[in-house]
């Protein structure tokens, strides 16, 4: 074989002498691609606490150093900047795959990127899982259902997506991602986990990637209308980002393949999370209204009764709840940037 990295033409990796932190367990080595990124950072976040290795592999397209600055100088804690496009070879024990713009604004910014993010840099991470036999999870999203005709979504469902559209770099993307996963699975014999994510917020996501909750938290701030696209009758459940986290390492510890959706099932129109917004910040906040964008879902609700059952997890906090907890982060942000920019 031409490839240099191909499993054929190398010994396979054999574990050394590894340290035993805590009886009967060993640390584990970790990598969590997209680390520098809002969902990342927070996974990080959590393994480190737990005692873990952890590499991040980061091109910073959206992600930034500040996001994991604080663990720099901890010797558990290495970042790569790397483009997961091309090979890489590392040894861990497992691997979490988050690499890829997550918000419109940003997957649909290089399409062509987005599309080899999703598919070629998926194979890479799954073809050092098959080399080093780690576990891999895929961060999938809910976008695989497409504009659903199944209402809530259960993992059964194929869904509804167009495939020349242009959201498909990423839903159609993320549906190969899938492919690619299920057949190293049954194919290589990798052990995989695959998430399929819903609409999350939390501190640390990108001021201005577009997304409605940062989108609306931020315009508050400001002072500046909160922008609702369409008639904002449309629906969205939105998960604070550390229950995803739990879900994450659930599902990567627990013993099934998946899918699994990861959601919070609480269902909002986009005038109801302006109203939250605005009790939350501003009661004073007006609403403007714009024409929305094409191939918008019109609703989206996870049915998370397969990770209730299977992974014994399931959301927290509620939106009311999870909203202060971002405000502040936002509010130092962009009192940051007003001074930077000497307002
Ligand atoms: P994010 O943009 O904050 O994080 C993505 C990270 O991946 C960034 O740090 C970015 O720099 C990095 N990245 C992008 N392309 C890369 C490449 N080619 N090589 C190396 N690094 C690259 O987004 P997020 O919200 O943290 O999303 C993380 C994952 O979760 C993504 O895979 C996304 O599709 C998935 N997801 C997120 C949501 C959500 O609501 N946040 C919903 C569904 C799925
Ligand atoms: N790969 C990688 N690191 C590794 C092993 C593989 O980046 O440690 C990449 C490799 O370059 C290839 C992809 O993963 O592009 C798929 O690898 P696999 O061995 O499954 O396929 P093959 O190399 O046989 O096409
Ligand atoms: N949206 C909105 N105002 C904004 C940004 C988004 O009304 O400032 C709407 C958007 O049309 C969509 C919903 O909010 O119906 C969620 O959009 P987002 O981009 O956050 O997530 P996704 O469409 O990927 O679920």
């Amino acid at each position: 074989s031409s490839n240099p990295f191909s499993a054929t033409d190398q010994p396979r990796y054999r574990p050394v002498a590894r340290v035993p932190v805590q009886i009967g367990k060993r640390r584990r080595r970790i990598v969590v691609t997209g680390g520098a990124g809002f969902v990342g950072s927070h996974l990080v976040d959590k393994l480190i606490a737990r005692g873990d290795d952890v590499i991040v592999i980061d091109n910073f397209f959206t992600g930034r150093r500040e996001n994991v600055v604080h663990h720099f100088g901890n010797p558990r804690f290495e970042l790569i900047r790397h483009d997961v496009v091309e090979p890489i070879l590392l040894e861990v024990d497992q691997i979490y795959h988050l690499a890829c713009p997550a918000s419109p604004v940003h997957y649909k910014y290089n399409p062509i990127k987005t599309i080899k993010t999703n598919v070629m840099g998926t194979l890479n991470m799954l073809g050092l899982a098959k080399r080093i036999g780690a576990r891999f999870l895929l961060t999938s999203t809910s976008e695989v259902y497409g504009d659903p005709l199944e209402h809530p979504q259960k993992e059964t469902y194929w869904g509804h997506v167009n495939p020349i559209g242009v959201r498909s770099c990423y839903d159609e993307g993320k549906r190969t991602a899938e492919t690619l996963a299920m057949d190293y699975h049954r194919g290589a014999g990798v052990e995989v986990r695959i998430a399929r994510i819903f609409n999350t917020y939390g501190p640390r996501m990108c001021l201005d990637d577009g997304r409605v909750v940062s989108n609306f938290v931020a315009q508050a701030i400001r002072k500046q209308p909160l922008t609702v696209y369409g008639d904002g009758l449309q629906t969205r459940s939105f998960q604070y980002v550390s229950d995803l986290v739990d879900g994450l390492v659930a599902l990567m510890e627990g013993e099934h393949v998946g899918p699994f959706n990861l959601g919070n099932p609480g269902e909002f129109t986009m005038l109801e999370l302006a109203e939250v917004v605005k009790e939350t910040i501003d009661p004073s906040a007006r609403i403007e209204f714009k024409a929305n964008t094409a191939d918008d879902p019109h609703k989206r609700k996870p049915d998370i009764t397969k990770a209730k059952e299977l992974l014994n997890w399931e959301p927290k906090i509620s939106l009311r709840e999870g909203l202060p907890r971002m405000v502040s982060n936002f509010r130092s942000r962009i009192l940051n940037e007003d001074e930077d920019k000497g307002l």
